[in-house]
This record gives structure tokens, C-alpha cells and sequence, in this order.
């Protein structure tokens, strides 16, 4: 009996205090869940890459080929130089159900991610403009949305409404996270309903949709950005096509549920390419800084003086707090 009980307060510690992602930004070739080699192999053209040359480029391969990037390689992609800090880094769920083998399949996850859950959140600038971002990694449980994802994400909105910023999404999921039931669908209203005051107090909210966006997410607030981008080719669609195509009985048309077909169809406004991804998040934000005096604390101020202001009240997070 004794045995069991120490069994279970190793994991508690291991479960929330174990796995810090700053420690594990090292190089691609130190991460244990990516192909060990310095070489890596196209899935779309075959082709054999040196990993760093990949890194480089984006993780793009020349015949045109989107790599899955992690969260943390995407902030590098986007955020400028040292302005990301973290919030709620460290929250982790409490296996609201107790599911079988969830919180063994957690722990195995997160220490081969080196991610808490399947979302980073945090503060940063993008061209010199303060905002609000998250970022879904599909390497975590498919970046299925439970309970972390929902309250980091809620708590993101609240804090950009407190500090009238806008905020940026994006988007990596299979859906709902299976293990925590009901509690994951809740989600989905409690993180549009933060959006929604987000959007009333009169902030912009931009999604970027990419491989794949599906289920409760694109259900929820993957599809409530005031600005919705999609990476080329990614998959969005709230059921998968297979499984539509078993429920119709209908063969659906080609492209079903890919960015382009959803751009045609007019749900996604605007498909930007991982390398200009940076540049055109700038300038749709520089644009609504320079329309909308109610981002400025003082209409008067120029961007690069509202990212001081703004830094100075960041700490009110607290980082080991529990959904
Ligand atoms: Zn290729």
C-alpha cells in the first residue's frame, strides 16, 4: 500500500514541476521526438535534407512541402528578437476523469515534447507591435483542446482586454481532447465567450489556421479571428473528409477542406506562405494601429514606445496555478 502511495506523489511532481520548454530550446537534433539525423527525408518529394539547411528555410522543402513546426519554432518564425515572455507556462491538467492511462501518456508526452500541454501561450512584439499570442503544437496529444488549452486561452483574452492589445491564434488541433470528456467541449464556449468581450471592447483578433485545424477548435475560435490567414495546403474542416465522406455517402470534390478551398468558399480570408507569415502579421497590425486610435494608450505615441509601456505590467501571471 505504502508502495502505491509514494508511486503516486512522484508523479504529481514529475506531472507539473518536470518538464521547463526554455530549458529545451536547444537544436533541432537534441529534440528526442524529431528525426535524430542531420538529414531528413521529404514525405511529399522524396528529397533528402540537411536538417539545418530545413530549419533555415522554415522548415519548407524546395518542391514546396510545409514540415510541421513545433510552437516554440514558430514564435521564432514570427515574434521579434528576445520580446516573447511566457504565461502560465506551467499549468497542467488534473485528469478531471481519471482516464485510463492519461496521466502516464501525459508525462510520456510531455517529456518527449518538452511542452506542459499542447499550447504556448505569451506576450511579445511582431514588428515592433505589442500583442498577445498563442500557438498550438500538434506534437502534443494531436494539439487536442482540454482544459489547459481552454484557460491559457481564456486567460490570454482577458489579459489583452485588460491591456487593450490584440491577439494572435494560431491554430493546430485534432479537436477536442477525448481523455477529459465534457470538460474539453466546455471549452470551446468558455474561450469564445473571452473572445467575444475581446472583439466588444473593440481588439482585433487574428487566426492563423495550420495542418490541421479541425474538431472543437475550428468549431470554436479558430473560426471567430476578425482576420482569418491559412498556411498553403493545411488541412481545416471541423470532421475529417473521411469521415464525411462515410457519413454522406458521397465522394466530396477535390481539395475538400484544404486553405484553398476554404479561401474560394469564404472562410479564410487570406492565404499568407510560412516565409511571409512575419511581414504580413505586421502590416495588418501596423494597419489597425494606425486606423484605430484605441490601441494607443496615447493616440499620439508611436509603436515602439507602447511595447515599454506595455512590459512594465506583465507579472500580474500566476505561473503554477491550476485550471
Ligand atoms: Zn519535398
Amino acid at each position: 500500500m505504502n508502495k502505491n502511495l509514494f508511486r503516486t506523489k512522484k508523479y504529481a511532481t514529475s506531472k507539473i514541476y518536470r518538464s521547463r520548454p526554455q530549458d529545451r530550446l536547444g537544436p533541432e537534433e537534441e529534440k528526442p521526438n524529431v528525426p535524430q539525423g542531420i538529414m531528413t527525408k521529404c514525405p511529399a518529394c522524396g528529397n533528402i535534407i540537411y536538417t539545418k539547411l530545413l530549419l533555415k528555410n522554415m522548415k519548407i522543402c524546395e518542391c514546396g512541402y510545409y514540415f510541421k513546426v513545433s510552437a516554440y519554432e514558430r514564435l521564432a518564425m514570427v515574434m521579434d528578437e528576445d520580446t516573447f515572455v511566457e504565461t502560465d507556462q506551467q499549468l497542467t491538467t488534473r485528469d478531471p476523469l481519471n482516464f485510463p492511462g492519461y496521466a502516464d501518456k501525459l508525462v510520456k508526452t510531455q517529456n518527449a515534447t518538452g511542452l506542459v500541454d499542447g499550447l504556448v501561450t505569451g506576450k511579445g512584439s511582431i514588428c515592433g507591435i505589442t500583442v498577445y499570442i498563442g500557438v498550438m503544437d500538434a506534437a502534443f496529444f494531436m494539439g487536442s483542446m482540454g482544459t489547459v488549452i481552454g484557460e491559457k486561452l481564456t486567460r490570454l483574452f482577458e489579459r489583452a482586454t485588460k491591456e487593450k492589445l490584440p491577439v494572435i491564434i494560431f491554430t493546430a488541433s485534432g479537436g477536442a481532447r477525448m481523455q477529459e470528456g465534457i470538460f474539453s467541449l466546455m471549452q470551446m464556449a468558455k474561450v469564445s465567450g473571452a473572445a467575444s468581450r475581446h472583439s466588444e471592447a473593440g481588439l482585433l483578433y487574428i487566426t492563423v489556421l495550420t495542418d490541421p485545424t479541425t474538431g472543437g477548435v475550428t468549431a470554436s475560435f479558430a473560426m471567430l479571428g476578425d482576420i482569418i490567414l491559412a498556411e498553403p495546403g493545411a488541412l481545416i474542416g471541423f470532421a475529417g473528409p473521411r469521415v464525411i465522406e462515410q457519413t454522406i455517402g458521397q465522394k466530396l470534390p477535390e481539395g475538400f477542406q484544404r486553405s484553398e478551398f476554404l479561401l474560394e468558399h469564404g472562410f479564410v480570408d487570406m492565404i499568407v506562405t510560412r516565409d511571409k507569415m512575419r511581414e504580413t502579421l505586421g502590416a495588418l497590425l501596423k494597419l489597425h494601429y494606425k486606423e484605430n486610435p484605441r490601441y494607443f494608450a496615447n493616440p499620439a505615441d508611436k509603436p515602439s514606445n507602447i511595447i515599454e509601456e506595455n512590459t512594465e505590467n506583465t507579472n500580474d501571471n500566476s505561473e503554477t496555478d491550476k485550471p
